[in-house]
């Protein structure tokens, strides 16, 4: 059963969660609504020094991880507690700092010795990571994939290429799914295997995108040897390791509380347009598509409660599957759809991208989304492969 109300203790605590945003949360990292610029572009430093005094305030609190035992790093925090400072922290406009999708995989299939070596200093930020699933040859048949790890002595030594690594530029941690038994079934001759993107062999390739971001890079390995005790869960079994680190993932990108945030701050910023008599907003023209903003109103609470079902069962200690795909597949979804009719609601203007331009509205926030939400569609498994998982999993349906 879904639970929507606070109860006595969780008011009280999310009554914490809003005191602490207001004491600790830097001038510079506040955000105002129709605003999506915080930092001066040409102070780089004012960025690294705000976040990194953000993160020592939620370090100290153990809110990077917040579900993780209190040795780790973490705050041992319920789910639901989670899910408060979740909102209250979108509410707020604070970044979120949190700690890499692996982390939790770790600490449901690592060992004793991997959790202590690798989880704390995920908290404080020392190591950055980045994912290695999908390579040339295999994304949405991901247990197709070629990267070969060869054992020698007490190391894997591994050759091939790794694509669409997003941050691989700026981490110095990676998790790939490497072949260990290219002569067992595909599904289960794979590792999940932990390694430092300084070890020799490793070279990485940045790859640009249309909305101009520079995140995506190809990964290539050439005789990287990795410790063979960095394979977390048993050699050869990774598969289902990696299963579990993309149901968290997908559980992940479906959180959806951000939603009613933005649409309300594109609300208040085309009626300020419409009252100016602007010509930036298309409100009161025949065909305009105000109705779909309604539209758009309702999809963003029904987003939330699909990921309050997934936020329940984690609650409960279950870890959503199909439920997790459902929660991603509808936000990633309703994301493209919300900058779409933005867009068109201001429009002309709308698809204007240019910061340099005063004709621009907020700096051309809402066309840069329009493009760059067609990518979450994709990550983490396109919307075809989670509505596959859906179909088979969830409603029991044969394989097509
Ligand atoms: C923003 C972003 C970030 C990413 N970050 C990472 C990362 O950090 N690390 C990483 O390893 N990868 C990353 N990826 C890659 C991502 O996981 C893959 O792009 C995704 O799994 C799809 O694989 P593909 O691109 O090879 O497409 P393909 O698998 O070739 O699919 C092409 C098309 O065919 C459809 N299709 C394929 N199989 C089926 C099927 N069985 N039924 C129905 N339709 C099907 C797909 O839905 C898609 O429309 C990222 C991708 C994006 C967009």
């Amino acid at each position: 059963m879904v639970d929507f109300n606070d109860n006595d203790e969780q008011a009280t605590f999310r009554t914490e969660v809003r005191e602490f945003i207001a004491t600790n949360l830097p001038d510079q990292l506040r955000l105002k609504p129709d605003e999506d610029r915080r930092f001066d572009e040409d102070d780089p430093d004012e960025k690294k020094a705000a976040i990194a005094t953000w993160r020592a305030a939620l370090v100290d609190k153990g809110w990077i991880a917040p579900m993780w035992p209190k040795e780790l790093g973490g705050a041992q925090m319920t789910k639901m507690e989670q899910f408060i400072v979740n909102e209250e922290f979108t509410e707020a406009s604070a970044p979120r700092l949190s700690v890499p999708t692996v982390g939790s995989t770790i600490m449901v299939h690592g060992s004793e010795e991997q959790k202590k070596e690798f989880l704390p200093k995920m908290v404080t930020g020392e190591t950055r990571w980045c994912q290695g699933y999908s390579e040339p040859g295999s994304g949405s048949d991901l247990a197709s994939l070629q990267t070969r790890a060869i054992r020698d002595g007490d190391d894997f030594v591994i050759n091939g290429q790794k694509i669409w690594t997003s941050g691989a530029h700026l981490a110095n941690m990676m998790f790939a799914m490497v072949r260990t038994d290219p002569e067992a079934p595909k599904h289960r001759g794979i590792s999940y295997l932990l390694l430092s993107m300084e070890t020799p062999g490793i070279t990485v390739r940045p790859l640009v995108q249309m909305s101009d971001a520079r995140g995506f890079n190809e990964v290539f390995f050439e005789d990287v040897r990795v410790p063979a005790k960095n394979v977390v869960g048993e050699i050869n079994r990774g598969w289902y390791v990696g299963a579990t680190h993309l149901d968290f993932e997908r559980s992940n990108i479906g959180r959806s509380i951000g939603h009613q945030r933005e649409l309300e701050a594109f609300r208040r910023l085309i009626l300020a347009e419409e009252a100016a008599d602007s010509g930036k907003s298309t409100l009161g023209r025949p065909g305009s598509e105000r109705l779909d903003l309604a539209d758009r109103f309702v999809e963003a609470s029904i987003a939330k409660t699909i990921s309050q079902r997934v936020i329940s069962m984690q609650a409960r200690g279950e870890l959503p599957n199909y439920e997790a795909s459902m929660s991603k597949l509808f936000s990633s979804e309703l994301n493209q759809r919300i900058s779409r009719t933005a867009t068109r609601l201001l429009g002309l203007y709308g698809a204007l991208r240019s910061f340099e331009d005063d004709h621009t509205p907020v700096n051309g926030r809402w066309a840069t989304l329009y493009l760059s939400t067609v990518s979450r569609t994709i990550a983490a498994g396109s919307s075809e492969i989670q509505r596959n998982v859906i179909a088979t999993r969830g409603l029991g349906l044969p394989r097509g």
